[in-house]
């Protein structure tokens, strides 16, 4: 059966609680274990997707079409284990299940209330699906104290008195903070919020604590008498040089060990971690470097962009090259004046990631024209698909007003909505003005490849399944005057309707994807197009 160990956080938010739950998975995956993490949003949104990339950073979607939180982004790139729509929930989804049941009447005569209704549902979602795995690692997002987060303290509260003092395990990761004027770190804070869960009917089994400098073993031993918790249950965690390198640091520190102890099981013989060190080694030692020119709509928020940054870090780790990223506002290339070519000249190569609305698109397409004109290797993914798509229109096919209808209405609808396509519950018709969560393209789609293509070769497949999220989509009727203008449609929908990726064989490397595929890269297994796209810089840089 299914051992559960529960992620809280303390004293402030931004402690790496996702990096922790990734890594102890990964920890405990390297130790035969087979593992699943899942996230509880206490929000009422019902789920991220329509919520800002400044608010929330980016939205991840999951195979089966889910849009989640960015931390099962960590997860899927520590354990390689894909995150499925059941690995999310929010409090949103939560009531909003709740209150359909109450309409329906489900509950008829009875108040519907917090306790048990919703943590019952809390419960439930915990729970569900867990039959062949060893460990669940269930992160309750926000801080100890938060009024949201109440109603999960509660639900994992009562999980424990449910399935046993061995089925589950409370890890709390606290801040000691380091105060100058005293040069001294303080544990206050960590007794503090472990008073805090333990008035909640949490008493935590490990407690992880972050520090910039290194924990005393005196500091160490204060916790654990002031937390009730073992010495070596206190597990220091101290600032990482890379996120690739925590695993290992907890691994250091004893995590994994005091967590399974914590359950009573015998940790055995150190578990193999290679892969871990192999990855930490070619970041540590590159044998060269590379600059990407980013131009994107949200570079003010780099969580924005998060699986984008990993998926270019791992295509660097292919090569052995580090990756530095001149993050650009599209909006920059559009005031009078600006130098475009300046600012680009210094890349060596050129990517324009997704995003929603137009701000800032008509900079993406004087990004596109200068890898284009240039020969500069150019990646599109998504937005950025569909904008070399435009710039191809205009620039190349003579279509000088071609645009997208996402901007407004446009003569010439290179990129435009579909209103209707097949899904799993036949066929969906969306409308104009109609709602906008959950009317998007979402998860995996299948799309074929030519054979002689660029993309073909890169992928070494001529099948493939990628993840979307996005409305619109290149038009087909647009074809072949794009291609007489050198722009090949590569990979199609199976169906052959929907292009989903186009590129240019006159060009040394020009590819524009309408999937994302930073969201399948792991540091262990970088996807091929980010490996490819690195490798055709590393060529671009021996030539400026
Ligand atoms: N805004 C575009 C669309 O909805 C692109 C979306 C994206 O880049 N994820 O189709």
């Amino acid at each position: 059966m299914a051992r559960f160990i529960f992620i809280t956080g303390g004293v402030v938010s931004s402690l790496g609680k996702g990096l922790m739950a990734a890594s102890l998975a990964a920890l405990l995956q390297a130790r035969g274990y087979r593992v699943r993490i899942r996230k509880f949003d206490p929000y009422l949104n019902v789920d991220p997707g329509t919520m800002s990339p400044y608010q929330h950073g980016e939205v991840y979607v999951t195979d089966d079409g889910a849009e989640t939180d960015l931390d099962l982004g960590h997860y899927e790139r520590f354990t390689g284990v894909p995150s499925r729509q059941s690995d999310n929930v929010t409090s949103g989804r939560i009531y909003q299940t709740i209150i359909a049941k109450e309409r329906r009447g489900d509950y008829l005569g009875a108040t519907v209330q917090v306790i048990p209704h919703v943590t019952d549902a809390i419960k439930e979602f915990a729970r569900t699906d867990v039959d062949d795995l060893d460990f669940v690692l269930c992160e309750i997002g926000g801080t100890v104290g938060d009024i949201e987060s109440l109603p999960y303290m509660e639900a994992i509260r009562q999980l424990r008195n449910d399935l046993g003092r061995l089925s589950t395990v409370f890890v709390h990761l606290t801040l000691v903070p380091y105060i100058a004027a005293a040069g001294e770190l303080k544990t206050k804070p960590t007794q503090h919020s472990v008073r805090d869960l333990t008035s909640l009917g949490i008493q935590p089994d490990v407690l992880v604590c972050r520090s910039e400098r290194p924990l005393p073993d005196s500091d160490r031993a204060k916790i654990a008498l002031f937390c009730n918790v073992r010495k070596d249950a206190v597990i220091p965690a101290l600032d990482a040089k890379s996120i690739y390198s925590v695993p290992l640091q907890y691994h250091a520190e004893g995590l994994d060990r005091a967590v399974l102890e914590a359950f009573e099981i015998d940790p055995g013989p150190s578990p193999e971690l290679g892969r871990w060190s192999d990855i930490v080694d070619r970041i540590e030692n590159p044998e060269g470097e590379v600059t990407i020119g980013v131009i994107g709509k949200y570079t003010g928020l780099l969580d924005a962009y998060k699986s984008l940054y990993e998926a270019l870090t791992h295509g660097g780790l292919a090569n052995r090259v580090k990756v530095n990223i001149r993050w650009i506002e599209g909006e920059l290339f559009e005031q009078a004046g600006s130098d475009v070519a300046a600012q680009l000249e210094p890349c060596h190569a050129i990517l324009v990631p997704g995003g929603f609305g137009e701000r800032g698109t008509e900079g993406m397409i004087e990004s596109v024209r200068f890898a284009r004109e240039r020969k500069v290797p150019y990646f599109g993914i998504c937005l950025g698909m569909q904008m070399a798509c435009i710039e191809g229109a205009r620039n190349t096919a003579g279509l000088a007003g071609a645009s997208t209808t996402e901007f407004g209405p446009t003569n010439e609808p290179v990129v435009g909505m579909i209103s209707e396509w097949m899904s799993d519950e036949g066929l969906q018709k969306r409308e104009e003005g109609g709602n906008l969560g959950g009317t998007m393209r979402l998860g995996a789609y299948p799309a074929k490849l030519s054979g002689n293509s660029h993309a073909a070769s890169i992928y070494g497949a001529d099948e493939i399944s990628e993840r979307h999220r996005h409305r619109y989509e290149v038009n087909v009727h647009y074809r072949s005057v794009l291609e007489e203008g050198g722009l090949v449609f590569s990979g199609m929908s199976p169906d052959g309707e929907l292009p989903e990726i186009v590129e240019r064989p006159d060009h040394p490397w020009f590819v524009g994807v309408q999937f994302h595929p930073e969201l399948k890269s792991k540091p262990f297994d970088p996807h091929p197009l980010f490996a490819s796209f690195i490798e055709a810089a590393i060529r671009q840089s021996r030539l400026v």
